[in-house]
């Protein structure tokens, strides 16, 4: 039975790949943080098979712990402060974590796999927040990167100490560099998660209105379900590389809120929705749109759920909820 350790299980991807790796027969081990985190119960609710570890990016002998317990052939990192607009108000701690927590998890990994480098295999989750103001059109695993944001710069860190890491000691490590990625599981600061649930509690007379940030940003959206499979498939190659995962098409947060809006039949959004600086960002990443050529060629990956079946599930989901909340 192959093992895998996974950081950031708590979150949407943790749990989408633990579900992936179960179903596939992997023993799961999961790096939970802190005293009393108040998502274990999710997580044990979720994915009851999944042993959870207790461990902190931030901490390297509480991750060679974890290794020892876990004696894992597969490590993925998912974990990180991950909220963008965030990250300008705790610069230091996303720097600690989302950056030098990566370089962690690669350390505690090569100490432990001495003997054979190739022992574990390592995926770093990587973003393209890394392409911020975006220097090529779509952008690649090859395009310059010019981060936007303290989150983005991090995570520009991870990137390449991963890369170094395969070079330098011939770890089988791989970096996915995933385009935004969203489900029913999503945090409610992400701004598809934040709309789907306002739309919902609107249509059931919940609340009144929305209060958003720039209207005009334009995201590469894609289903965290899907994406977790390219996650895995890359470690299943005979050599680590990089790659872009991505569906190729952007949409705008204005297309956001027509597609959500649209979903519980209302046409004309512009009386809910009202812009408030306070959700506008010191430096913004204006468009993205990613190229899976090579994800599809060589991992042969392909996004099975498209942009208004995406937004359209995570809106029923948030009325299923909104609903059983109320009773
Ligand atoms: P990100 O791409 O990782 O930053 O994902 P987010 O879902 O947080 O934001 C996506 C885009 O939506 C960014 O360009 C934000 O500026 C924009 N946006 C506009 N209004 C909001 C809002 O109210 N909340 C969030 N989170 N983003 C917003």
């Amino acid at each position: 039975m192959p093992r895998a350790l996974i950081t950031g299980i708590t979150g949407q991807d943790g749990l989408y790949l633990s579900e992936l790796l179960l179903a596939k027969g992997y023993e799961v081990y999961g790096l939970i943080r802190g005293q009393n985190n108040p998502k274990y119960e999710l997580v044990q609710r979720t994915v009851p098979d999944v042993k959870l570890l207790t461990g902190d990016l931030t901490d390297l002998s509480s991750l060679l712990r974890a290794l020892e317990v876990s004696q894992p052939d597969e490590v993925y990192n998912l974990g990180a402060i991950s909220f963008v607009a965030y990250s300008w108000e705790n610069a230091m701690l996303t720097s600690d974590v989302t950056g030098k927590g990566v370089l962690n998890v690669l350390e505690a990994v090569r100490l432990y796999s001495k003997d054979d480098p190739t022992k574990v295999r390592f995926y770093q989750a990587s973003s393209s927040e890394m392409f911020g103001k975006v220097q090529e059109v779509p952008q690649r695993e090859s395009t310059l990167l010019w981060p936007r944001s303290p989150y983005g710069v991090a995570k520009v860190f991870g990137h390449y100490m991963t890369i170094n890491y395969r070079e330098s000691y011939g770890m089988h490590a791989s970096s996915g560099i995933l385009f935004n990625h969203e489900s029913p599981r999503r945090g409610p600061e992400f701004v598809t998660r934040k709309v789907s649930q306002a739309v919902a509690r609107i249509k059931l007379g919940l609340q009144d209105e929305i209060v958003m940030g720039n209207l005009d940003a334009k995201r590469d959206w894609g289903f965290a379900g899907d994406y977790v499979e390219a996650m895995w498939r890359m470690l299943q190659q005979d050599t680590a590389d990089d790659y872009v995962v991505a569906t190729g098409e952007t949409h705008s947060i204005k297309e956001l809120l027509d597609v959500a809006f649209g979903a519980v039949g209302i046409e004309d959004w512009s009386g809910y929705v009202r812009q408030d600086p306070r959700f506008m960002r010191p430096a913004e990443v204006e468009l993205l749109i990613g190229d899976p050529e090579k994800a599809r060629t060589v991992l042969g990956w392909e996004p099975k759920v498209g942009f208004s079946e995406l937004v359209a599930m995570m809106v029923e989901s948030d009325l299923a909820e909104q609903r059983a909340a109320g009773r």
